[in-house]
């Protein structure tokens, strides 16, 4: 396809290199809520290097809460831990720095924000924050990680257009390029092919496979359509209710069984 590979790029500082990614982050027990309201209710997930894990299920299951539970931007019980490298101790992600934490892991929500005045690329570059040092223009490090960003998603020919004319899907692809460029060992990514037409659809599931087979990166995704979650997961996690109710690979979980629970629909067994 046209989407080859995000090139890898190397860090300054501390950060994984994300070529070599060993990191790993995973939740034990984790519950979330909104006040007395439970929504995700003792959840254990591992997202391991170089594997895509779905997450699928019903509106109102918990999958957008529990992501934004494993970005640190939504408290927490439970456990969850970041492994930044195959010998290091996993570490619980509550006691790590913001700066630190977003050198490892990042999250593409659904934001379809469109700052006013900003190019795609500048938007692109809020990727590089995290390792950018006060009063310091970009770094070659960070150009070459916006370029080869851009190039992933296909947004290189509008790199300077306005970020506020672009379409949502569009500005979709320009958010998912901050966060390739963010390049980070943990890769979230709440609903990333919504809004898309089909080609970039595909292209989104290529990155995102692209992300794990080539960079080694761990990848947690949620995705609503059934058979892009099959096509692009190793690991299929379906949530009904705050829980999880099947894991395992696609075939396993996506049984007429299965799918008929969580979403509480009836599916004809022939
Ligand atoms: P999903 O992403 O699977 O559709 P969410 O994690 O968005 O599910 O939502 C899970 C539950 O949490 C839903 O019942 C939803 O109504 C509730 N919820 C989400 N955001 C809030 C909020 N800001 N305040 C209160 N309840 C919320
Ligand atoms: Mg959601």
């Amino acid at each position: 396809t046209a989407l080859t590979s995000v090139e890898p790029a190397q860090n300054s500082g501390t950060s994984t290199n994300p070529d070599d990614s060993t990191a790993s982050l995973r939740g034990a027990g984790v519950v979330l809520g909104f006040g007395d309201h439970t929504v995700v209710n003792g959840v254990d997930i591992a997202l391991r290097s170089g594997q895509v894990t779905a997450l699928v299920g019903p509106n109102g299951s918990g999958k957008s809460t529990l992501l934004r539970g494993l970005a640190k931007l939504h408290p927490a019980a439970g456990t969850i831990v970041l492994t930044q490298a195959m010998d290091a101790e996993p570490r619980p992600i509550h006691s790590m720095r913001p700066r630190e934490f977003a050198q490892e892991v990042t999250l593409f929500a659904q934001s379809r924000i469109a700052p006013q005045g900003l190019s795609v690329k500048e938007v692109v570059a809020f990727g590089r924050y995290p390792y950018r040092r006060r009063f310091s223009g970009l770094t070659r490090e960070d150009h070459a990680a916006i370029e080869s960003a851009l190039r992933a998603t296909g947004l290189n020919a509008i790199a300077d257009r306005a970020a506020g004319t672009l379409s949502g899907g569009e500005l979709q692809r320009v958010w998912l390029s901050a966060c390739l460029a963010q390049q980070t060992g943990v890769v979230l990514l709440d609903e990333p092919t919504n809004h898309l037409d089909l080609r970039y659809q595909i292209e989104t599931l290529d990155v995102i496979r692209d992300l794990a087979d080539d960079h080694g990166v761990a990848v947690g995704v949620v995705l609503h359509d059934l058979d892009h979650a099959a096509q692009v997961a190793d690991e299929l996690l379906l949530m009904r209710a705050g829980q999880i109710v099947a894991k395992g690979t696609p075939v396993d979980v996506l049984t007429a069984e299965n799918i008929a629970h969580a979403y509480e629909i009836r599916v004809d067994v022939r």
